[in-house]
């Protein structure tokens, strides 16, 4: 059973064939720069599994030309993976908010659409980015269920002291003004593949603590009890929490009418200050990219070293936050380019926390052949696990929308 996976952005599409029989990528790739200046500077990228990636320059104005010269790539007869487009039993989106209305994933109807419609308000930049995918691929594969898969749909359980601010309560019923979270495709993912190796090592699923920490360019931390998010570090929207590559995580709120004050600076201008300018890259003054501040770092830039201790200092502050909130810790697990890559941060981050039973093994943590392998990082005699763990939102989507066919 061969199920495609859409990821659109604004200006992007990202792509992945998988099949569902063994859960193997077939191929996958990224349409970049479509309907940018008239979408003529556009490349797609393709690669079919155990194969180089080919570069296409190609025209694509807009996403329906973009899948469909995914689909033309897909199904090319050198280095295509499928015969004919019905070989593609579902294709699974990924849909950035869902509001309170979903809690897992569903099949795309028009009252679906319409409800990702309602929440573009709450998610300005991506909601209406994954609607044009999800347009474009219902018009080119019109016979194929389409499933969305939410980034906001694991933290739905989050309890409502843990997700209301304390901000009037009509705002809540009102606007929709809570905490929703995200990254929640790759919290769950990564926390299903803990829960499997903590219930061999015998802890119940149902008791199991864990802290998983997605340390990208976008970075939130989930406490996980019994499977379900109790609580995260993203909020209203992606800006809340820990440092990220550009955006500032958690701040006094006062500070808003405060710098629009003394800056001069419109609501648009001083959202682009905490979202775009801040974080690493505004801290450090270096870069967003973590590893531009560690090499900057190493030469003696002093606010390249602030900028990763505040990182880390953050990281460590949510672990004892959400260790507290589950009232235990059986596991933290570390995913994304920065937690599967970095090891540095990964010790820096849980470095004092012996309290807690966490207990690295220093010379696997810095082992760099653990990279893309799932890996219990923790020294053989700790009582609290951390795991490496390469997170995959597009399998999970894939599988979603497997489980989808396979139950209808
Ligand atoms: P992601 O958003 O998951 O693609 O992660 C992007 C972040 O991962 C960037 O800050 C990169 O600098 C960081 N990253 C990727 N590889 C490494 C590495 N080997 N060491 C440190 N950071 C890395």
């Amino acid at each position: 059973m061969l199920v495609l996976v859409i990821n659109c952005g604004s200006s992007s599409l990202k792509y992945e064939l998988f099949d569902m029989k063994n859960g193997v990528s077939l191929a996958d790739g990224l349409a970049e720069r479509v309907g940018i200046a008239g979408g003529n500077n556009a490349v797609l990228n393709y690669r079919r599994r155990g194969n180089e990636k080919i570069e296409m320059a190609v025209s694509m104005p807009d996403h329906r030309v973009a899948v469909s010269l995914v689909l033309k790539a897909l199904a090319d007869p050198e280095h295509g993976v499928i015969n004919d487009l019905k070989d593609i039993k579902a294709v699974g989106h990924r849909v950035v908010h869902g509001g309170e209305k979903f809690a897992a994933s569903v099949l795309i109807t028009p009252e679906v659409i319409e409800a990702i419609e309602q929440f573009c308000e709450l998610a300005p930049l991506h909601n209406p980015a994954n609607l044009l995918g999800i347009r474009a691929c219902q018009e080119l594969i019109p016979d194929t269920p389409h499933v969305a898969v939410f980034d906001t749909a694991f933290h739905q359980t989050m309890p409502k002291h843990a997700y209301l601010y304390g901000l009037p309560y009509e705002l809540y019923q009102e606007l929709g003004v809570r905490r929703y979270g995200f990254h929640g495709t790759s919290h769950r993912y990564v926390c299903e593949v803990a829960t499997g190796l903590l219930a061999e090592r015998g802890v119940p699923v149902e008791e199991q603590c864990i802290v998983t920490c997605h340390l990208g360019n976008g970075c939130s931390m989930a406490a996980v009890k019994g499977g379900k998010s109790i609580d995260t570090t993203l909020g209203f929207t992606p800006l809340e929490g820990l440092l990220m590559g550009t955006r500032c995580g958690d701040l006094d709120p006062a500070l808003v009418p405060f710098l629009m004050d003394r800056l001069g600076l419109d609501t648009r201008e001083v959202d682009t200050l905490m979202n775009k300018q801040s974080g690493l890259l505004g801290v450090s003054g270096v870069s967003s990219d973590m590893r531009d501040v560690h090499a900057a770092a190493a030469k003696g830039n002093e606010r390249a070293k602030i900028a990763i201790s505040l990182f880390c200092y953050r990281v460590r502050k949510y672990i004892g936050a959400y260790a507290a909130v589950m009232g235990g810790l059986h596991a933290v697990v570390f995913t994304a380019g920065i937690g599967e890559n970095d090891p540095e941060v990964r010790q820096r981050s849980i470095d004092g926390l012996e309290f807690l039973g966490i207990k690295i093994d220093q010379a696997r943590n810095a082992d760099p052949s653990i990279r893309g392998q799932i890996t219990d990082i923790s020294a053989t005699d700790a009582r609290t696990r951390v795991f490496v763990i390469p997170t995959d939102e597009e399998l999970l989507i894939a599988r979603d929308t497997a489980d989808f066919l396979n139950n209808s």
